[in-house]
């Protein structure tokens, strides 16, 4: 339903945590987010209203300068902690969000159970993480490059965004019939959501992403976009009117 992520200099939590409240309007079941610190990713994530999710935060460990964050919609699975957003894969490198439907979850889920992969939620959107990681693994690219073979073996909607603890200087995100806009920010940072609401207080610079397009933002090599085909594309830079 709502997407928000963060990657730069700032801290990444009290932004996601905002920009989920900002997200609040669409309507959502769960909310969960995922930071990463010094090559771990941490996991939060709760049933009901972000407010819960903040109380269950409250005293863990909330440091990272790159997280995703989520707001859940429930269409696959019923609301509760394990089914909301972010989802891990089995090795708890990747955590992964999505808004939209994966319709044909069911078989590629089939496969990744014989090779191996354990499920941990009912919804179509894990599917997503432990292909992402299969590939990667078995093609020996990079992360990018799994998320972009990945997203050729599915049929639906999606917004994505994914991190990674061996990609600390990355977020990577794609769509297909779900919104998503990139905010590139004043201080060699990237923001990332389903809306531009959680992104016009930091930057008004945006760019919206069209359908099957991949955009990879990086610390040291700024705002990549490619398509599913692995074409490049320039980033079409929009200036948004502040209000
Ligand atoms: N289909 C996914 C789920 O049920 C994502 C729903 C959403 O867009 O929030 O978990």
């Amino acid at each position: 339903c709502g997407i928000v992520a963060y990657i730069g200099k700032k801290e990444a939590y009290p932004i996601l945590i905002k920009g989920l409240k900002r997200l609040e309007y669409r309507g959502y079941d769960s909310a969960g987010i995922a930071l990463l610190d010094s090559g771990k990713v941490n996991l939060y994530k709760r049933q009901g209203k972000v407010s819960n999710l903040e109380e269950f935060a409250a005293g863990k460990n909330l440091a990272g300068h790159a997280g995703i964050g989520h707001t859940r919609w429930a269409t696959h699975g019923a609301p509760n902690d394990i089914n909301a957003h972010p989802h891990f894969s089995n090795d708890e490198k990747i955590a992964l969000i999505h808004n939209g439907i994966i319709e044909n979850y069911n078989s590629l889920k089939e496969e990744l159970i014989v090779r191996g992969y354990h499920f941990r939620s009912q919804t179509d959107t894990e599917v997503l993480v432990h292909l992402i990681d299969d590939i990667q693994k078995k093609e020996k690219v990079d992360l990018a490059e799994a998320v972009r073979m990945a997203l050729q073996n599915v049929i639906g909607a999606y917004a994505i965004v994914v991190i990674s603890a061996d990609n600390p200087s990355q977020l990577i995100a794609a769509r297909k019939s779900s919104p998503l806009v990139v905010g590139i920010g004043k201080e060699n940072d990237f923001y990332l959501a389903s809306d531009a609401t959680p992104i016009i207080e930091y930057t008004n610079q945006v760019v919206y992403l069209e359908d099957e397009e991949i955009a990879v933002v990086d610390l040291v090599n700024g705002l990549n976009i490619t398509n599913l085909r692995n074409q490049p594309k320039t980033p079409y830079v929009q200036e948004l009117e502040m209000q």
